[in-house]
């Protein structure tokens, strides 16, 4: 008789389990979902809403770049090769290639660091993704462009001035974050 009760009660028991969980399950159809359908369905895309000292994949502005190569020799895992011929008819150095593998890269922000010009810097940009590892290699060259001389008193050319503005007002929120503006030292990611 035991036998019988125990077995009844293991019936009764199972149902009511499945009976609770779905319960709690079916209570989900009412309520408003929290999951966020991304990239399309969201109010703003998150790129925006990203802090400036966020280490998105780097992004480089070879106007203002002296080719000093700073970035290049203090990448500890060599993500980044510079290139820098000279142009036998203007007599001006001429960037060769400026290529950045943002496959390896750690984001660390070491280059954007060193860079004395801000011409290299992390961008919000963070989806990288592609099917063939050879489009991970960012390359920066597309035209001769001449490497960049700071001029002695200052930038004349508004264009020229504007970008190196950007770059120094970069170096100095990024590269030196206990300074005015700074908010102390950011993980990877982090503002
Ligand atoms: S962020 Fe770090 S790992 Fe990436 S290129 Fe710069 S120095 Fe190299
Ligand atoms: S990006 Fe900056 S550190 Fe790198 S070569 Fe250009 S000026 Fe030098």
């Amino acid at each position: 008789m035991s036998g019988l009760l125990s077995y009844v009660k293991n019936i009764f028991e199972t149902v009511t389990t499945v009976f609770e969980g779905m319960t709690i399950t079916f209570s989900h159809l009412a309520r408003r979902p929290m999951t966020v359908q991304y990239p399309d369905r969201i109010a703003k895309p998150v790129q925006e809403t990203l802090p400036k000292r966020y280490r998105g994949i780097l992004e480089v502005d070879l106007d203002i770049c002296t080719g000093c190569l700073a970035c290049e020799r203090v990448c500890p895992i060599a993500c980044i090769t510079i290139g820098v011929d000279m142009n036998k008819e203007t007599k001006q150095r001429t960037f060769g290639h400026f290529d950045i593998d943002i496959c390896k890269c750690m984001y660390c922000g070491l280059c954007a660091e060193a860079c004395p010009t801000g011409s290299i810097r992390h961008s919000q940009e963070f989806e990288g993704a592609s099917y063939n590892p050879a489009g991970l290699v960012r390359h920066f060259v597309t035209k001769q462009v001449p490497l960049y001389k700071p001029k002695k008193g200052g930038e004349t050319d508004p264009t020229m001035a504007k970008k190196v503005e950007i770059g120094l007002e970069y170096l100095d929120e990024f590269a030196t974050p206990e300074g005015p503006g700074g908010a102390g030292g950011a993980g990877a990611g982090e503002g």
